[in-house]
Order: structure tokens, then sequence, then C-alpha cells
């Protein structure tokens, strides 16, 4: 046979090859479909992490019987489990829970149209910045200091950013350990992406930011959910936890004070879960954007030197700084380089005028104070009326959250009802099923005064009596 028709017989074989894939991939939907059917009429929750498991180390043993990568086989699995389970939750791939964004864009339309909205949905308080970041921020354009700079942010902010950490939980980091990226949360993803490869597994503590388990997919790994419970006070049980945890574990997600419960993590709960990390050489990736906003003692991953973490923070919240989005990653020197460089593909550098004006942040401790017993008066005001209308909650420890049961119906839709609430009394929340399977809660944020968020509760207690 000439080498011409030999490379000819063996495309032919990989068409056939190939389209036997898609066959077989065919089959394995319809087969899932199945244990949909089955798994509905009994009640069972549609992701069995046993099982995925199961699955998992079965195609380990098939990879290397047929000489298939690994990593590889791992991709594809994840990408047939999570093809799978969106299939078994009825959802088409681009459909997804309503997001706090899809209820404030939906907010903004109706007050374009005339109506007024009352927004607790947001995550972004009404105060602006201090004042004296806005005159820096005016003052460095004026000063010509509107170029690109490092990727991982210009030195003196750097140096100032280890200095306020180093104070502030008695450690030692040098300003290379700090990168400044858009936000905080460009720093959770350039995290997630620097960290983890597709097959790799991720745990997530719900209810939690819906960012982390969109990144996570998003790189091709696998978040694995852990739920806590509002009768447990949102704490999670360390030994189920750790029941969660494999040799595909590459990263544990922590985002205490938490958004959306206001929960704080104890100390010896955040140690338990080091350790755990630090037995498996796990990265913990710890979004503490909220720390300014704790309303008791709080324990920061940074004052566990010997286990391998990547702190997040951010202007946002504590300058009131949303709109300048700036934030920042803390880690060891290989990480802080990965990130920075995934800064730089994707957006050079933070503006150079918006850094000064995060070094004249950090010198505005008074107004955190400030900000924060604000918010910490209209959470305990959310508190008490949720309490006069007898609806469960949580007593936030932090955050500007508060995020009650609103209802005891196993079949209650949250979606329609805070859609409802919306179009019918003009005030907006965030339905529990953005932050994971809570379709009973709601998030009720503290960004608007007092009198807003009087009269929010009393149109929620209105819909709900
Ligand atoms: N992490 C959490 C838990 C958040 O709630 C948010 C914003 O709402 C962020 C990170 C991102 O904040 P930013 O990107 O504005 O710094």
């Amino acid at each position: 046979m000439s080498d011409r028709s030999e490379l000819e017989a063996l495309r032919e074989e990989v068409r056939e090859v190939t389209n036997e894939i898609i066959r077989l991939t065919g089959l394995r939907f319809s087969l899932t479909k199945e244990i949909d059917r089955i798994k509905r009429s009994i009640k069972l929750p549609v992701v069995d992490y046993k099982v995925e498991r199961d699955l998992k180390s079965s195609i380990i043993d098939a990879c290397n019987k047929y000489n298939v990568d690994e990593h590889f086989g791992l991709r594809l699995l994840n990408l047939l489990i999570d093809e799978a389970v969106r299939m078994q939750k009825g959802m088409d791939k681009h459909t997804k829970a309503i997001s706090v964004i899809d209820m404030f864009v939906l907010a903004k339309k109706m007050e374009r149209e005339g109506s007024s909205v009352i927004h607790l949905e947001v995550g972004e308080p009404d105060f602006g910045p201090p004042e004296k970041v806005k005159r820096t921020t005016y003052d460095s354009i004026e000063r010509g200091f509107t170029h690109y700079t490092e990727p991982a942010g210009i030195p003196d902010l750097r140096g100032e950013i280890a200095n306020s950490v180093n104070k502030r939980f008695q450690i030692n980091i040098s300003p290379e350990q700090v990168a400044v990226t858009c936000g905080g949360r460009f720093s959770v993803y350039a995290s997630i992406l620097s960290t983890l490869f597709s097959g790799d597994e991720a745990v997530v503590i719900q209810p939690a930011w819906p960012a982390y388990v969109d990144c996570i997919e998003d790189v091709g790994s696998r978040a694995v959910v852990f739920k806590t419970k509002l009768e447990d006070g949102w704490r999670p049980d360390v030994e189920s936890f750790s029941e969660l945890l494999n040799d595909s574990t590459k990263l544990i997600v922590l985002n205490y004070p938490n958004n959306p419960t206001g929960k704080v993590l104890e100390k010896h709960d955040l140690k338990a879960i080091v350790e755990l990390a630090k037995e498996r050489d796990i990265t913990i990736l710890s979004d503490e954007v909220y720390l300014d906003y704790a309303f008791k003692p709080y324990n920061s991953i940074l004052e566990f030197h010997d286990c391998k973490s990547i702190y997040v923070s951010s202007f946002s919240k504590s300058y009131g700084m949303t709109g300048f989005r700036i934030g920042y990653a803390v880690s060891d020197l290989e990480t802080i380089k990965k990130i920075s460089r995934i800064q730089a593909l994707a957006s050079t550098s933070v503006p150079e005028f918006i850094q000064y004006a995060a070094i004249e942040a950090l010198r505005c401790e008074d107004d955190v104070k400030v900000y924060s017993n604000l918010i910490k008066r209209r959470i305990k005001l959310i508190c008490k009326e949720l309490k006069k209308m007898e609806i469960p909650y949580y007593e936030p420890d932090g955050t500007f959250y508060a995020f009650p049961q609103i209802s005891q119906d196993i079949d209650f839709d949250i979606e329609k009802f805070s859609l409802d609430l919306l179009r019918e009394k003009g005030v907006c929340v965030a339905p529990g099923t953005t932050f994971g399977d809570y379709p009973n809660f709601v998030r009720i944020s503290a960004c608007q005064n007092e009198h807003i968020i009087s009269e929010g509760l009393r149109r929620i207690g209105e819909v709900l009596i």
C-alpha cells in the first residue's frame, strides 16, 4: 500500500472512531436521562459524589489500560458529567438560576419605564469612597498617572498592601507576594485559573457567591459543593466536609465573612479545614473581601503560615470603591507570578490613577470604621424586622447581608416569588437559588439607608402574610 493510500485508510478509520465516540456519547445521554427519570420518581438528588468518584476511579483504570493520558480521561469525564447534570437539572447549556445581576437589570428596566424600586439585591453600598480617595483620583489624573503599569501593580501599592496585611495579621509577607487585580473578582478568577486543571476538583461551601462555581466550571474542573444549613448556624461540619476530599481535590474555596449568610467561621473550624488541606496538599482560596465588615473576632487564612493559600481582598466593599475595580491577591511568589501573567494577558494592569487612589484608601481607616458601624446598624434593623415577622434567620456575624428563610414549603418557587415581589411591590431581592440549592431563602442587602430598608421589609411582610 502506498503512503498516500495508507494515510487515506487511517483517516477513514479516525472518522469512524470519532463517529463512534459521538454515537456512544448520545447513548450515554439517553442512559443519564433514564437515570434522571428514576431519580425523580424516588426523589433522589441529581448529584451523587460517591457515584461520581467510583466512575472516576474506573476511568483512571481504563486510561491506564488503554494508554490514554489520565488528565485527558478525567477532562472528558468532567465534560460528560457536567452535561449529564445540566440535563438532569432540566437546563439547557446557557440557562442558569436567576442571578443578582439579572434581578438588578430587570429592576433598572422598570425604573427606566417609570417605576420606583427598592434595591435590596445589590452588594454595593450606597456610600461612595472617602473624600480623600476621590481627591487623590482627580489629582492622580492631573499629575499624569494615566498609563499602563506593571501587571502585578505599582511597587508603592504592593508595598502598602503588604504593610497593611502584615500589621493587621501580624505576619511578614513581601510586596512581591501581592498582585493587584481588576477587583477581587479577577483575583478569584485568576487564582482558580492558575491553580486548577481540567479534571481537578475544587470544593465550595454553599450557600456561596456564584462566581466560584462558575469560574471552576469555566476552567473545566469539577465544583464539588458542600451544603451548609441554617439549622446548623451555617457551620460546615468538618468531618462530613473531609469526606468530600480526594486525590483530585486541588482547591478549597472559603469565603468568610460569608456572602450571603453573614457567617464568620469559628477559629477551630478554620484550623481544622487548614489541617485537612495541609494533609492533602490542597490550596485554600480564601476570599475575605468583607473582612472590614466582621462584627465579631475573625481569623484570616494569612494567620496560618504553613498552609498553601491564596488570600483575596478588595477595595470595593471596605472603601465603597466598587466601580474603581481594584482588588488584590496575596500568595506565594510562584502563584502571584501566575496571577500577574493572567492579569497581563487579560487587562495589562489596573489603571495607574486607580492604584494611587487605592494607596490613599489604605490610609482611610477611620472611614472604614464609620462604614462598618453603619452597615452593622442596618443589619441589626433587618434582623429586628425579620424577628417581628417571625421569619427564621441567622444573625449575621458580618457582611452586608441577611439570608432569611422566607418559606418552609418544599415546593416553594423563590424565583417566581422574587420576580412577583419586584413587579408587584417594587422590591428587588436576590433569590436564594443564586447561591446554591436554597429555594426557600432570599438575600437581603443592607446597602440602602434605614428608611428604605424598613419600607422594603414592610412590603415583603405584606406579601408573606
Ligand atoms: N467576593 C465576594 C464574596 C463578593 O460578594 C464580591 C462582590 O460582590 C466579590 C468577591 C468581588 O468584588 P470586587 O470584584 O468588586 O472586588
